[in-house]
């Protein structure tokens, strides 16, 4: 730990000396040594020492100090009405807040007023809305190892009570399902603790625990609060364990009496109820978060049309968990068909769900006795959409909804009982009155009445009172330290009367009072009070009440979210032009998609175009094309088509007929994933030999240029022996998208390999792509052009050409290897780049290239014509060579590949050599030169 936490030296040193306020400070920071203590002094927290200057620069607050006879310590502060923006701003800088707040009213206190620490705020325990962003999810979660080395894993979204368990084998599961969970806060078990640096997972928060926390029996203890039977309702000991740890640490952030009632369900899943996305195909289908540079949109972006922070939350947890029980899946799309069908209906409900508020975060809040009479009125507003969207729901013919209205339960006796207590338009402050309605509860009303005749009366005196002493400018008034008065001004002193006693001389006037009014006052004030504190009292059991009925709240809440995610899809489907894909038995796997497009691409490119997909279980799709070409995009659409199809939408194409997938792997290749920074050649391997194990036949593989991070040779071989494993051994359907040209022989050698590529037509030095997949082999990269499009020096450009055609390195990446058929290996016909493109040489491979197998015709249905004029004829062969840059001296090196000139060239074009130091620039050019190897 830092020492911004913990208590702080400076103080530590004159500990028997500090000031009694100082020393209760030091103490509380002892109690919460791992937390950052913001101390109430007033309407402020203050910090003291280094977290006083932590305060100060993460909350651009300014930095003070507090002087005493001890000395002088650095203080920062912020304002407590408006705490929750600088707490947003500490709990995001990963700070861990304790809050000690007065606990005593400071006018009470005789001395030092007691303080205590009434919550603390971690990034995975927070529930302020301030502080969470609105229909996301929030976890907290907790690893803990069984003997064995299984994992059990438990999350929290404390703002909500969503709490579940799960296992997995071994840590290559447990990074995947973390990674699904994105936790904003991890608890390790004592044996996990050196996980999270060893295994890429520091981009987690990571909080240290007492070990004790993960203690057996703790667990049981604790979990008996939330589960009959703790030991048998869980599958073993580590997730008993896990789930010990998140409660009591969750219990523990939310101080007061600990126990979260609103957790009222703690599920248990099996990953094999869903669909599983590694962190890999999580990242790289940026399902969530877009990796490009000046990030763009997302595939949650696109199919989030939600109404409400309900539906957004539910339709974020389908795509982590997209489904695997083809009835389910069936039952959303049912849905989705029958609210894409009904436009106006649609349209009206999603207009209703607009005013539902965020019931979960808002049952977490009655439930900890945090909710506001606002919140209640929210939770009334919200209630009373439900009967309107029941009689929507009806209008839809067909039961495919039937289900969903029969579950948006009206709840009319919670509705009503807040109706009859909470005023429509209650104050933010619960203690200063005006919140309960006086019609319910007699008592109130009767105490309500004699203010209110207090203070007619008090009203009516002014009036009698001139009348009576004939003082014209006979006023009545009232303020905060003397109450109700009677003001005479001077020149009329002398008619005041008798019985007027005098309160306050001013400079041109006199205040009295006279018993009446003394005695209407105290009554009024009296009467005030009490029934500001008995609103209180009633709120509270209000609130009390309202928080019994948690679970079926709770349940109407799921109905409501699962309601807007399906209006989100079938909006999304209907605007979007998407189709209903048809589910396939599971055994009669394939996927067969008509005109697909990617869903995210299509929005933001002006034209897009759709291509067909047709891959049967254990097939090999080997992909070439130059790049930029939508090789990437292609095999990416493929599977966001099956991913949005396994959450029950609609998908982007003019037909397809899909499997129910077990798992989605990608791997991008070490070089492509610049963006991704840590990827490695070594990484790369491990990651494969994940898929090698655990792919089966109903899994869809992407490979996007696996085999780069490594030299050609060695990348090929790799390429290819992969390729031959998935293909014989795990019957995947694969997407191999390649520039490993020698790789493409492997459809000549295998049934169920075939090769597909995207061409580009060429006039004059522009390149064309036309972003369309055709059967067969690419036979040139337009490498050097695409250098050119980019932006690389027309003399960069020049001299790589000539290189190019000088060169007289072998083709196919095959040099110095053993790997490859022969004929790969040897240069096709030669057509000079600029001549005109003879079909007969490199465009017959083109078009025919697996006579043998006869693995390629009917691959991909495309119209003749457009085949025709988009690849034959203005097809311009290239000699392999330059697919593969083909520069370099053989005896010496191996081919580099042009994207590493490429990207050479750019780097050294932006270097700002005169402001660098030799060693730099030496360390420079030693990268550089790296790359090129
Ligand atoms: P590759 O992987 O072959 O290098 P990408 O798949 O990354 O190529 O595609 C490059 C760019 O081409 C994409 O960013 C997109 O803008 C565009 N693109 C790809 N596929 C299509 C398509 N089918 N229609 C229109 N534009 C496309
Ligand atoms: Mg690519």
């Amino acid at each position: 730990m830092t020492s911004v936490t913990g208590p702080p030296e400076t103080m530590m040193e004159k500990q028997h000396e500090l000031t009694p306020m100082l020393s209760q400070y030091l103490e509380l920071c002892s109690q919460h040594e791992d937390a950052l203590v913001l101390f109430q002094v007033g309407d402020f927290y203050e910090a003291f020492c280094e977290a006083a200057e932590v305060v100060a620069r993460t909350c651009e607050v300014t930095l003070t100090q507090r002087e005493d006879s001890t000395g002088t310590y650095p203080m920062a502060g912020i304002p407590i009405d408006n705490a929750s923006g600088y707490l947003k701003r500490l709990v995001d800088a990963d700070y861990r807040i304790a809050l000690a707040d007065q606990i005593q009213d400071a006018a009470e206190a005789s001395g030092l007023v007691d303080r205590a620490v009434t919550r603390v705020i971690t990034p995975g325990t927070v529930v302020d809305d301030e502080l969470l962003e609105a229909g996301t999810t929030n976890y907290l979660t907790s690893v803990a190892q069984s003997e064995s080395g299984t994992f059990g894993i438990a999350a929290i979204d404390v703002s909500t009570g969503e709490c579940f368990v799960t296992s997995v084998g071994d840590r290559a599961g447990l990074s995947e399902e973390l990674d699904r969970i994105a936790p904003a806060e991890l608890l390790f078990g004592p044996s996990v603790a050196d996980f999270s640096s060893a295994d890429g997972l520091t981009a987690w928060s990571v909080t240290d625990t007492d070990p004790a926390l993960f203690d057996r029996g703790a667990a049981v203890s604790c979990l008996s609060g939330y589960l009959a039977d703790p030991a048998d309702r869980l599958e073993t000991d580590a997730e008993l364990r896990a789930a010990g740890a998140v409660l009591s640490y969750a219990e523990y952030t939310q101080g007061d009496d600990g126990s979260l009632e609103y957790v009222s369900r703690i599920r248990r899943y099996d990953h094999r109820e869903h669909l599983r996305l590694d962190a890999a195909a999580i990242q790289s289908l940026e399902l969530f978060e877009n990796r490009g540079l000046g990030a763009g949109e997302t595939l949650f972006d696109v199919i989030d049309e939600t109404s409400c922070a309900l539906g957004r939350r539910c339709l974020n947890r389908w795509l982590r968990r997209p489904l695997v029980d083809r009835e389910a899946i069936e039952q959303r799309l049912e849905a989705v068909a029958a609210l894409t069908d009904n436009a106006v209906v649609r349209t009206e409900l999603r207009e209703l769900l607009k005013d539902a508020y965020d019931l979960e975060r808002l049952v977490g809040r009655i439930s900890r006795g945090r909710a506001t009479p606002r919140d209640l009125r929210s939770l009334h507003a919200t209630l009373a959409v439900i009967p309107e969207l029941r009689e929507k729901l009806a209008e839809i013919d067909g039961t495919a909804l039937e289900g969903h209205r029969e579950r948006l339960e009206p709840l009319t006796d919670i509705a009503d009982q807040i109706d009859s207590a909470v005023v429509d338009d209650p104050p933010m402050e619960l203690t200063e009155g005006g919140v309960i309605r006086p019609t319910y509860d007699d008592t109130l009303a009767d105490l309500r009445s004699t203010e209110q005749a207090g203070r007619q009366w008090v009203a009516e005196l002014e009036a009698h009172e001139r009348e009576r002493t004939g003082i014209e400018s006979l006023s009545v008034g009232h303020n905060q330290v003397h109450g109700y008065y009677i003001e005479v001004t001077n020149p009329n002193l002398d008619s005041v009367p008798e019985a007027y006693t005098r309160r306050q001389t001013l400079k041109n006037s006199e205040r009295f009072y006279t018993p009446e009014l003394k005695a209407r006052e105290d009554e009024i004030f009296g009467a005030a009070e009490r029934a500001d504190s008995l609103e209180y009292e009633l709120f509270c059991s209000l609130r009390e009440k309202v928080g019994v009925e948690t679970e079926r709240i709770q349940r109407l809440a799921t109905a409501i979210a699962e309601l807007d995610a399906l209006c989100s899809l079938a909006t999304v489907a209907a605007d979007g032009e998407y189709i209903r894909p048809t589910i396939r038995d599971s055994t009669a796997a394939g996927i067969d998609i008509e005109g697909g497009r990617h869903p995210v691409v299509e929005t933001t490119q002006p034209s897009f175009v759709p291509n067909d997909a047709d891959l049967s279980a254990g097939e090999v799709a080997i992909i070439t094309g130059p790049n930029m070409s939508g090789k990437s995009t292609y095999m990416r659409q493929v599977a966001l088509t099956c991913v949005l199809a396994q959450i029950g939408s609609f998908v982007p194409a003019e037909a397809a007929e899909l499997p129910v997938l077990d798992r989605i792997f990608t791997r991008v290749g070490a070089s492509d994933d610049i963006a991704g920074g840590h990827s490695t050649f070594m990484r790369e391997m491990s990651e494969l030999t994940e898929i090698l194990h655990d792919g089966t036949e109903n899994s869809l593989v992407l490979l996007d240029e696996v085999g780069r991070g490594t030299s050609t040779a060695d990348g090929l071989a790799i390429a290819q022996a992969t390729t031959e494993f998935i293909h014989d051994e795990l019957g995947a359907m694969t997407l191999f998208a390649t520039h490993y040209h020698g790789l493409t022989n492997l459809a000549d050698e295998r049934e169920g390999i075939f090769n597909l590529h995207f061409a580009a037509t060429r006039e004059g030095d522009e390149v064309t792509f036309l972003h369309r997949i055709a059967p067969g082999a690419s036979s040139a990269s337009y490498g050097i052009e695409v250098a050119r499009m980019a932006g690389v020096p027309e003399t960069v450009v020049e001299r790589a050409n000539s290189v190019v055609a000088s060169s007289e390195v072998p083709v196919d990446g095959t040099a110095g290897s053993s790997v490859g058929s022969s004929e790969s290996s040897q240069p096709p016909a030669d057509p000079a780049p600029n001549e005109e493109p003879d079909r007969n040489s490199g465009g017959t491979d083109t078009e025919r290239p697996n006579e043998q197998t006869g693995a390629v015709d009917d691959r991909v249905s495309y119209p003749d014509e457009e085949f025709e004029t988009a690849d034959s004829d203005d097809r311009v062969s290239y000699p392999a060579e330059e697919f593969f840059g083909g520069v370099g001296d053989p005896a010496v090196d191996e081919p580099l590949d042009e994207e590493s000139i490429v990207r050479v060239a750019v780097a050294l074009r932006s270097l700002d050599v005169a402001s660098m130091t030799p060693l730099e620039a030496l360390n420079t050019l030693d990268e550089l030169r790296t790359t090129l190897k």
